[in-house]
């Protein structure tokens, strides 16, 4: 199988095998040293859309043909990568932005690789699931990532319900028109939790708005839907064993926004079930 003179004339061969590379969520320079060789050298790079890959490899002046492996081509564009495989190739995967196989077909090309006994490797990178969680503020210990909820509210709101005990930061990715909607239906299914919204990031308009789910929601039914893409991220259940200093004290912050400290006291030691006297001092400590 060919492969390309790097600026020496020299051959930068890669070892046959799927190479999962991770590109930019947003700012094209988020692109690592290793990704921009395997991209350079791959045989063939698959890619969702070849107009927002090629983007990208125009920036960084990289020439390898690109082929469409998106949703609606997938099985049919399998067999054609495949047999590029068994022909000695390397394929450089790559979603339109961030890590492939998160939240789009690639995991199926990984899964016939392994079945073949093809090399799968990968060149980590941006991710914007782990990007939202990091920026959240909210406990990054143990999260659960999961994706889309369906855009009818009446299957959102069951998904959520399934999701409702789990003890763990949970993470969404949204668009921006259902955003409020949805937002709602997370504090109706999971409790007035605290939560981010991050939007935007590593772009130029990134904005993390922080608060509690009602008041996330209400703020959007109120603003409109926001421009750009969104993560959603939501503090674990209130009544789990732990909740956070961090998250108490959004909490406190928050309620204190409209509400007496009393107020605030009783209804978190309410929620949460932690001691209104500990909420009532810490919130006295907030206040000033
Ligand atoms: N593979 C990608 C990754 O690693 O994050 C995600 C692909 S998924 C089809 C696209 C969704 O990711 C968007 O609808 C949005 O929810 C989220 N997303 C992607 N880029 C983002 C960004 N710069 N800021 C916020 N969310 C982003």
């Amino acid at each position: 199988m060919r492969s390309k003179p790097d600026d020496d004339g020299h051959k930068n061969r890669l070892k046959t095998g799927l190479y999962l590379v991770a590109t930019p969520i947003g700012n094209l320079q988020d692109l690592s040293l290793r990704a921009h060789e395997i991209l350079s050298n791959a045989d063939i790079i698959a890619c969702e859309d070849t107009r927002v890959t090629g983007k990208l490899l125009s920036r960084h002046a990289i020439d390898t043909s690109m082929k469409a492996y998106h949703e609606h081509n997938a099985e049919h564009a399998r067999p054609a990568l495949m047999k590029i495989l068994s022909e000695g190739g390397a394929i450089a995967l790559v979603s339109d932005a961030g890590t492939p196989a998160i939240s789009d077909p690639g995991y199926r090309l990984v899964q016939d690789c392994i079945e073949r006994s093809f090399d799968v490797t990968s060149a980590p990178g941006a991710n914007a699931a782990i990007t939202g969680l990091i920026l959240s503020g909210l406990p990054t210990d143990r999260f659960l990532f999961a994706g889309f909820l369906p855009s009818k509210s009446g299957q959102r709101c069951k998904e959520l319900a399934e999701l409702a005990g789990v003890p763990a930061t949970l993470i969404f990715y949204e668009s921006a028109k259902r955003l409020a909607a949805s937002l709602s239906d997370m504090a109706e299914q999971l409790g007035d939790r605290p939560a981010a919204v991050t939007r935007e990031l590593t772009k130029l308009h990134e904005e993390i708005r922080r608060g509690s789910l009602a008041e996330l929601a209400a703020h959007y039914r109120g603003a409109g839907a926001p421009k750009g893409e969104i993560v959603v991220v939501i503090g674990r259940p209130l009544k789990a064993a732990a909740l956070s200093d961090e998250e108490l004290d959004i909490l406190i912050s928050e309620g204190l926004k409209d509400k007496s400290l009393r107020d605030v006291a009783a209804k978190l030691a309410e929620e949460t079930g932690l001691p209104k006297r500990q909420i009532y001092a810490r919130a006295l400590k907030i206040s000033k």
